[in-house]
């Protein structure tokens, strides 16, 4: 049986574990199981991949999305590892081949989906093989409280009493601690040992932005990263569409992804995704999950999430690869009343959208918080974190503070004296005193609130009434038309009793928000230069065997032999993600490349 130190070093390259990897695969070769609470980029996969291979007897994953599948198996193979997969993707043939393989116990590794999994006819078989374990990969999707549930997740907890003794794992990115426990629950995990760490991504920066004109502001944000590959998220599937025409005209390689578009366009545009270097995909969150692109540089925003659930999530598939990687996002009022209205409208029991207006509600907060928002962030999850973390729009350009009170409180009056029964919109009115029709209805000319609030413009009463709502002193009533109500936090403010401290919203372009680009932060022109002629080998490469580049080599991988330019195999084989099969298999392709790199270098000098 090989050690896992072994398997490390000459499967996968890598010189050693990470985190509590090594503990994880450990216990797992012993033959527990575990619980593993990382997340995403933590490098879940090793704490299956080697116990399998370690383990005598096939490892069993199971995963959600085809695509998916095919993507692991064929990394996996790359280094060398015997693996395969089953789905319903296969032609019979193929499918006779990987069970002629598992027979014939050739296997390390066997990817398959849950349905598959929980088929009489297919344990009946798997029971006659030994097995090394059961990975279940995507392990959220077993509990009704995440957002991808699945039900044909539920029947995996058969799996213990069918397969007594062999180990099963369960992972999961899902930092939602009422997802986790659920899903321990559920899979009958409750005696496995449970392996959690902090939910931050130090890679990520967070950025969110007010919205003045979108358009324009994204295009900022794009600029820089031309070249790099990222998601921009939209609501709605119109939106996509309008985005993605209008980002093709203006030069950018983008592509539109939701479920409304035919099934050939939808996969070959994800493919594309995939498989190129520096595509933008433009989707709506139909897209994404299981989708484990290392490189993704950037997640974007152009619509707020459901939850802070979501948001972590979707922004959460941006740098798997732990290099920089941007989370940005733009939100405006409006934003805020459609997911509330679509709350209100949907299908929900009242208590479940009353949960979701809570959760809606989170997101809100951390979107008007002047503290950092990675504390905000992961203080949602319950964990505590110092602030200050130099890596988000709050840190690096600290909010302008204001003393609000007085504004508060003639808010507060306005919203009282007319009666808890108006929008933002009409109070507005009243406070800068416009005639309007409503407010002639209404009698308002003849409130003392009339026409006091003339020292601020629409624009910063709209930003007064959000920070108040965000902090709870007002709520927005969701079954009207959305009418300011005041709550009990609100009477130590009127009362004088309390100041407020309020954030000034900068109409100041996002221009120098966010942190260097990868790119940006990267060396001098030549090293870049050799990293771009790098990755358009690795792009032929790919090409010609039809698989995603970085099942080949991570970009990670390539940094770091623009950063060594090694001269020898032996000296390759030094560079971490470069196992034995890789060498052989490509080894001269990019040491060829490196060598005229510096036969250039040489020519330019003399
Ligand atoms: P997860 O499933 O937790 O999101 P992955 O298993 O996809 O993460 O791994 C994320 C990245 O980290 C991959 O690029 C992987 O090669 C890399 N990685 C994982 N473990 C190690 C390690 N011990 N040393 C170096 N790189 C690692
Ligand atoms: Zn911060």
């Amino acid at each position: 049986m090989p050690e896992a130190d072994v398997v490390l070093k000459e499967v996968f390259g890598l010189p050693s574990f990470r985190g509590q990897q090594a503990e994880i695969v450990r216990h797992v070769v012993r033959g527990g199981d575990a619980v593993v609470l990382l997340p995403t980029g933590a490098g879940k996969s090793l704490c299956y991949q080697i116990p399998a291979i370690c383990r005598a007897g096939v490892g069993v994953v199971v995963s959600p999305l085809i695509a998916l599948m095919r993507d692991q198996v064929e990394a996996l193979r790359q280094s060398g590892v015997k693996a395969a997969a089953l789905h319903s993707a296969l032609t019979p043939e193929e499918t006779r081949r990987v069970r002629e393989e598992l027979a014939a116990g050739e296997l390390d590794l066997l990817y398959v989906t849950p349905e598959r999994l929980a088929s009489g006819g297919f344990t009946d078989f798997l029971s006659r093989q030994p097995v090394a374990l059961f990975a279940i990969d995507e392990a959220h999707c077993v509990s009704q409280w995440g957002h991808d549930f699945r039900p044909e997740y539920l029947q995996l907890a058969a799996l213990k009493e069918r397969f007594p003794g062999v180990p099963r794992l369960a992972l999961t990115a899902t930092a939602d601690p009422q997802t986790r426990d659920d899903l321990i629950h559920r899979l009958q995990l409750d005696d496995a040992r449970v392996f959690s760490a902090s939910f931050d991504r130090p890679n990520i920066s967070y950025t969110i932005a007010r919205k003045e004109n979108a358009r324009r502001q994204l295009r900022d944000f794009l600029q820089k990263r031309k070249g790099e590959s990222g998601i921009v998220y939209c609501l709605s599937r119109k939106k996509v569409e309008e985005t993605a025409d209008w980002l093709a005209e203006e030069g950018f390689a983008a592509l539109p992804y939701h479920a409304g578009l035919d099934r050939e366009v939808r996969d070959a545009n994800q493919d594309a995704f995939i498989k190129e270097d520096g595509v933008l995909l433009v989707a709506t969150i139909a897209f994404g999950m299981g989708i484990d692109k290392p490189d993704v540089r950037f997640v974007a925003h152009l619509d707020l999430p459901s939850s802070v659930e979501a948001y972590y999530q979707e922004t959460g598939r941006a740098g798997r690869d732990g290099l920089q990687a941007a989370a940005w996002m733009i939100h405006g009022m409006g934003d805020a009343a459609l997911r509330r209205r679509m709350i209100d409208e949907g299908a929900s029991p009242d208590d479940v959208k009353r949960v979701e207006r809570m959760k809606l509600d989170a997101l809100l907060g951390i979107c008007e918080t002047v503290a950092c928002r990675r504390q905000a962030l992961l203080a949602h999850f319950g964990e505590v974190h110092g602030g200050e973390c130099g890596n988000c729009d709050t840190c690096l350009e600290p909010a302008e503070l204001w003393d609000g009170t007085e504004a508060a409180r003639k808010a507060l009056s306005a919203i009282y004296r007319t009666g808890q029964r108006y929008g933002a919109g009409h109070i507005i009115d009243v406070l800068l005193g416009n005639m309007t029709e409503k407010v002639e209805r209404g009698r308002h000319h003849e409130l003392s609130t009339f026409g006091i609030g003339r020292e601020l413009d629409r624009k910063g009463w709209q930003s007064v009434f959000r920070q108040l709502a965000a902090r709870g002193i007002i709520a927005v009533d969701h079954s009207g038309y959305s009418a300011l109500t005041l709550e009990e936090e609100a009477r130590p403010v009127l009362r004088g009793e309390q100041t407020v401290e309020l954030r000034r919203d900068s109409v100041r372009s996002s221009r120098r928000r966010g942190t260097a680009t990868e790119a940006e932060a990267w060396a001098s022109p030549e090293d870049e230069a050799l990293f771009q002629a790098l990755r358009a080998q690795r792009l032929r490469l790919a090409k010609e065997q039809g698989v995603p580049p970085y099942v080949i080599f991570h970009d990670t991988t390539l940094r770091e032999m623009t950063r060594r330019r090694p001269a020898s195999e032996a000296a390759l084989a030094e560079i971490p993600g470069i196992g034995g099969a890789k060498i052989a298999r490509y080894g001269r392709a990019f040491l060829s490349v490196i060598c005229e790199d510096a036969g250039q270098a040489r020519a330019s000098v003399t």
